[in-house]
């Protein structure tokens, strides 16, 4: 007789995207336990932006964070300017440590259960598969940008050379604006999102070696406005944030969120495309075919990857410069983009 597995989705890290996958498995009826080192409601660097696909995804879910409207995106470089305001119903600016309680007590509220622990050394058979003291009929490995589970399934690939940081702060001043707002410096980008009353998140995206208070010189306007604000939590980071997987599924594994590859936090739609993947993930392991989720990864995450790749390849060469005044010479485009995005 083969081993009776404990559950039948194990999922590997408690972040939003392992949250909303426990979620998401829940509420197709299969029984599932979380593994996740850290204990409390877990804090990460993060713009912070909610896109409207990702508030409307997480309300399917019962899932209702509070937080700051934001109407669309601005991209300012010196005094140039750009908008977009959404065509639909707006984002949410949350505090990641809301957006993770809320995360949290849906999954408990659905049962789901937590371990804590560190997934390593995972065994496949034909019909289980087991890591951190779980043996399970699937997992879904959602351990983040540094993905050991990914190492050890060998679907890891080298990142490439032009190696981003992000570097996130709060302050203590009252949001001016109901945009994200992405500034644009020779060197970096300083993404601000309001995320309540009174409070601002700032997120630095740079190379190497560019540190948060070097970087916003960088943006003397920005820095006008956040002149004498307190800082409102102390200073993260996360990078290198170009990560690359060979595959996405191995045997009963599957990669899902940013442990399945991520090009950079520059367009802001991170957790929009970890939320579909997660779902992907889910309707693959409860039809028995996890082998579709490798065609839906692909769908799902398509015109993220070729928008911030594209963005990305122009914030790295000498069209760097032209970036905020095409956006602005090209309304229709520059709005199609945030929308292809943004849902
Ligand atoms: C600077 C910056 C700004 C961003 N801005 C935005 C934005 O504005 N909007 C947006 O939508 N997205 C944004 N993103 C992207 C977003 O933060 C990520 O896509 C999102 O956090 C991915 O969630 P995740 O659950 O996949 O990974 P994580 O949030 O990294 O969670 C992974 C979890 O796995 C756990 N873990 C690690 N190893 C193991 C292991 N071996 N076993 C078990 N558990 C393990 C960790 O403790 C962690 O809790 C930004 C990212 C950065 C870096």
């Amino acid at each position: 007789m083969p081993p009776v597995p404990d559950v039948d989705v194990l999922v590997a890290g408690g972040g939003p995207v392992g949250l909303a996958s426990a979620i998401e498995a829940r509420l197709a009826g299969l029984s599932v336990a979380i593994v996740e080192p850290r204990s409390g409601v877990i804090d990460k660097a993060c713009g912070e932006g909610l896109m409207p696909g990702t508030v409307a995804e997480l309300a399917r879910w019962g899932v209702h964070p509070s937080g700051c409207r934001i109407a669309g995106f601005a991209y300012l470089q010196g005094v140039r300017r750009a908008e977009y305001r959404f065509a639909g119903g707006g984002g949410l600016g949350v505090r990641r440590l809301e957006l993770h309680g809320a995360l949290s007590a849906r999954a408990a509220e659905l049962g789901v259960e937590r371990v804590a622990g560190r997934v390593d050394g995972v065994v496949q058979s034909a019909t289980t598969i087991a890591a951190g003291g779980v043996s399970a009929r699937w997992l879904l490995a959602c351990d983040g940008l540094h993905s050991t589970v990914r190492r050890q399934l060998g679907l890891e690939r080298e990142p490439g050379r032009r190696r981003r940081f992000g570097l996130r702060r709060h302050f203590a001043v009252e949001p001016w604006t109901d945009l994200v707002e992405v500034h644009w410096s020779e060197a970096a980008e300083a993404y601000v999102t309001p995320v309540g009353e009174g409070t601002v998140g700032v997120a630095v995206l740079a190379p190497p070696g560019l540190g948060f208070d070097a970087a916003l010189v960088g943006f003397p306007e920005l820095a006008a406005r956040l002149s004498g604000a307190v800082a409102a939590s102390s200073l993260r980071g996360a990078g290198p944030l170009r990560q690359r997987t060979r595959g996405r599924v191995r045997g009963r594994a599957l990669l899902v969120g940013d442990a399945s590859g991520y090009v950079d936090a520059l367009t802001g739609e991170g957790l929009r495309v970890g939320f579909a993947q997660a779902r992907a993930a889910v309707a693959a392991i409860a039809g028995g075919e996890p082998q579709g989720y490798e065609r839906e990864w692909r769908r799902v995450t398509r015109d993220a990857r070729l928008i911030t790749q594209g963005l990305l390849a122009a914030a790295q060469s000498p069209a760097r410069r032209a970036i905020v005044p095409a956006a602005r010479a090209l309304p229709g485009v520059f709005g199609f983009a945030v929308e292809r995005l943004a849902r």
